[in-house]
């Protein structure tokens, strides 16, 4: 089976625990990774809530100079892909086509030219928050229910020009609405799952499913518990089939937060979606359908960038 997952923090694990992008008893190498007949993954470095400004972004430098130097040592088995040539090229090499994306606006220290920084360091996708206030806006757990602040709009609108993609995952519902007037491209919600399903503040309501999968962005399916509601395969097909049900088949795809979030004993890390593949095998899941959902919708998405 071919992979394409929309989310982890290995590289932050990796970073603040000095392990190595190779092989590690984290959730996500690229020994176990590679198992996969084709793998792309979005590597998100996270930034902690407690960080601001000069700090955050300092922070954040240092990270995607790690894992940029972590990809240089193993250049043979990965590729940080800035364009869709680099994609091709990765998958055509069967190495790893490694994205790379902020988990948390404050890492721009509330400068737009900050992007530019991130732009020359590869960076495709900004969280736009994590969970708490940051000078771009409100995160889906802080108090303040407003939208973006006009930093926060002038920063999406930035993004656009330089084609980085807004990610609304952990963002507030105010702050939903606003990335979605003050951009007109496609947005990705990359680790968040319905909130039909199970009601949860970092899960999407019906509209903001919608308003995504009219601009053509993905929304990557999490393994996270407490999201999910239980942490089951069962529980990921209930949400898998409530987006399928509203005509997302060229919409879903995973974001599982490897190294991000607790998994069960016998999951392991991102072998696990092996596992899950076959359990959508064995409920006569189309395997066409399948390959959208584990690789394909990915795929096609990044390589239109
Ligand atoms: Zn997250």
């Amino acid at each position: 089976m071919r992979l394409f997952d929309l989310h982890c923090d290995t590289i932050y694990e990796c970073a603040v625990g000095g392990h190595g992008i190779a092989k590690n008893n984290l959730q996500l190498d690229l020994k176990r990774g590679l198992k996969y007949d084709k793998w792309g993954q979005v590597f998100a470095v996270w930034m902690p809530d407690s960080l601001r400004g000069d700090e955050a972004w300092r922070q954040c430098e240092k990270m995607l100079q790690y894992f940029h130097k972590e990809a240089q040592e193993n250049s043979q088995q990965m590729l940080v892909v800035n364009s869709a040539d680099d994609l091709e090229t990765a998958m055509n090499t069967d190495r790893c086509a490694a994205i790379l994306a902020v988990e948390g606006g404050s890492a721009l220290a509330g400068r737009i030219e900050t992007l530019d920084l991130m732009s020359s360091l590869k960076v495709k996708i900004i969280t736009l928050t994590w969970n708490g206030s940051n000078e771009l806006g409100h995160g889906c757990m802080s108090d303040c229910k407003d939208g973006l602040t006009d930093f926060g709009k002038q920063a999406v609108t930035e993004m656009e020009k330089r084609n980085i993609i807004p990610d609304v995952s952990h963002l507030n519902n105010a702050g939903f609405w606003d990335v979605m007037q003050y951009s007109s491209g496609v947005v990705i919600a990359s680790h968040s799952v319905s909130a039909k399903i199970f009601s949860h503040k970092r899960n999407l309501d019906e509209e903001q499913f919608a308003a995504i999968q009219k601009r053509g962005g993905l929304v990557g399916l999490t393994l996270c518990g407490a999201q999910l509601g239980q942490q089951t395969f069962d529980c990921i097909e209930r949400h898998l089939d409530h987006y399928l049900s509203l005509n997302g088949e060229n919409t879903v795809a995973f974001g599982c937060d490897f190294d991000g979030t607790d998994l069960p004993p016998g999951w392991g890390g991102i072998e696990v979606l092996q596992k899950i593949y076959e359990y959508f095998q064995s409920k006569n899941y189309d395997e066409a359908l399948l390959d959208r959902i584990f690789f394909g919708n990915c795929y096609d998405f990044f390589v239109r960038l």
